[in-house]
């Protein structure tokens, strides 16, 4: 019944159900779920709309997907259902310029918006590392962030409508100047549990006249903390403040021959955009305190292949890591500044104590830690090791005044650290403004909430 009504609305071509295509859909950088019922590849919201009302005839929970790229199980389905895959609707939709915005279908893929304007001088600001392949629509699904929004914001800061499919399959649209309440900022990072994004305008930013990328090396992963803090301390704000451990810099080094420093204990990765005078003075200022803090090399990539190597080296950390485990488990965390070289160290200390390698690659300057715990999933004591490191460094981050999610979301891997985080009564407030979207949660259930937490504790 499913497959035939959703043949009759999509075409046989749109509706995949062979075991070796729904495989590919059950799971995510992060998680292996079970085979959904049916893979549906719409190429318009109008179809989006007709299968969430044969989803919702049929009691069928809908996983919206983009790249699956991410790292918390968000687009993992976990008990069957209709996944939407977005890549047939990848299309830059329109382009206004003078407006500084541009309307995309959600699977447009994160890297080609920019690649495809460039030529009109702007740019789409947020940039996930993994945005070779992550869609516009999964990052509205996570609110992602990237190395740049330590300067720009993440993805909610630059989404300025939404036209959205809800759970009855009608379509709503929202957009940021809308009078009342903000649903679009709502909506974002809301993981396909409120609604299916069908396109979104997007904000567009000005290339800016000139970019310096330098790179600095530290005897120690705490003076390049400590560095860190300084810098953003003084006042100044570099468009990118990105930190490497020794691990990570020999692993990139190895797969990419970046131009990093193999001796180094830890590299810090600094941009910084605007006028050129600004540029100079960015960093003449970033070097002395660098070096103020004991950097042993402050160096500036002299062209733009320079900075592309050295970008390509910091965004493609987590392949380079292939090099010495099978597995890596990425985590997330976010703790004040301040607290960096607290957190870095209890990471260490939790690795140590359960002998797992770990690479530390981050967004030091938003204090956003991705500890990769290097493992091999075949040795279930290294599997057992990782997860318990994993916790050690959620809860920490939290005694340290930080957070358990800083961009990747919180998918299936947090719904029970979120207990962490907030009162059963605060989840339970928000399982209501969940309740209000989608009362049956047909759209991407079991996700988010630790299990047991629903509205009506908020009502009793
Ligand atoms: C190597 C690597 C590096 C990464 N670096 C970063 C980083 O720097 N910053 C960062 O934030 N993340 C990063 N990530 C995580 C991941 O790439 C992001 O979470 C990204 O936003 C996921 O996009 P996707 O298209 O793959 O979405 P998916 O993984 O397919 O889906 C993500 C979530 O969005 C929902 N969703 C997808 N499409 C829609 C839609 N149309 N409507 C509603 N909901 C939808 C899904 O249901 C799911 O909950 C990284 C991942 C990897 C593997």
């Amino acid at each position: 019944m499913l497959i035939e009504r959703l043949t009759e609305a999509l075409g046989a071509d749109a509706v995949k159900t062979s075991p070796e295509d729904l495989a590919c859909y059950s799971f995510d950088a992060y998680s292996q779920g079970v085979l959904p019922s049916a893979v549906v590849l719409p190429t318009s919201a109008a179809q989006v709309s007709a299968v969430v009302k044969i989803a919702r005839d049929l009691g069928e929970p809908l996983i919206a997907r983009g790249s699956g790229t991410g790292l918390c199980g968000g687009a993992t389905p976990l008990r069957a259902g209709i996944v939407l895959s977005f890549a047939r609707m990848n299309q830059l939709l329109e382009l206004d310029i003078e407006n500084r915005r541009a309307r995309v279908a959600p699977g447009l893929v994160n890297l080609q918006l920019s690649e495809r304007i460039a030529s009109t001088g702007y740019f789409y600001a947020p940039d996930p590392a993994s945005q070779r392949a992550s869609t516009i629509g999964g990052n509205i699904g996570t609110n992602a962030g990237g190395p740049h929004c330590l300067a720009y914001g993440t993805t909610v800061n630059h989404v300025l409508a939404l036209e959205m499919i809800d759970d009855r399959g009608e379509c709503f649209t929202t957009a940021v100047d809308d009078l009342g309440y903000d649903l679009t900022a709502l909506l974002v990072g809301s993981e396909g549990t409120l609604g299916i994004v069908t396109s979104a305008w997007v904000r567009l930013l000005r290339l800016p006249p000139a970019t310096g990328v330098w790179l600095a090396a530290f005897p120690s992963i705490e003076s390049a903390s400590e560095a860190v803090s300084a810098i953003v301390g003084a006042g100044i704000v570099p468009t990118a403040l990105e930190m490497m451990d020794a691990t990570i810099v020999r692993a990139v080094e190895s797969a990419y021959a970046a131009g990093y420093p193999e001796d180094a204990a830890a590299v810090l990765l600094v941009e910084s955009s605007g006028e050129p005078e600004e540029v100079a003075s960015a960093d003449a200022a970033i070097a002395r305190i660098a070096r103020a803090h004991g950097a042993t090399k402050w160096q500036a990539a002299t062209s733009a292949e320079q900075r592309d190597a050295l970008w390509r080296g910091r965004k493609g950390a987590a392949g380079a890591v292939g090099r010495i485990a099978p597995n890596y488990y990425t985590q997330d965390v976010c703790v004040p500044r301040t607290r960096l070289p607290e957190m870095l160290a209890a990471v260490d200390d939790a690795a140590r104590r359960h002998e797992i390698v770990v690479g530390n690659v981050f967004h030091a300057g938003d204090g956003n830690l991705h500890p990769l715990l290097l493992y091999d999933k075949r040795d279930a004591r290294q599997v057992a090791a990782v997860i318990e490191t994993g916790n050690i460094v959620l809860a920490r981050a939290v005694e340290l005044g930080g957070t358990i999610s800083g961009e990747h979301g919180v998918g299936i891997e947090k719904r029970n650290g979120m207990s962490l985080v907030y009162r059963t009564e605060d989840l339970a407030a928000m399982a209501c403004v969940r309740d209000v979207f989608d009362p049956q949660a047909l759209l991407n259930p079991e996700k988010i909430f630790p299990s047991g937490i629903s509205c009506r504790e908020m009502r009793t």
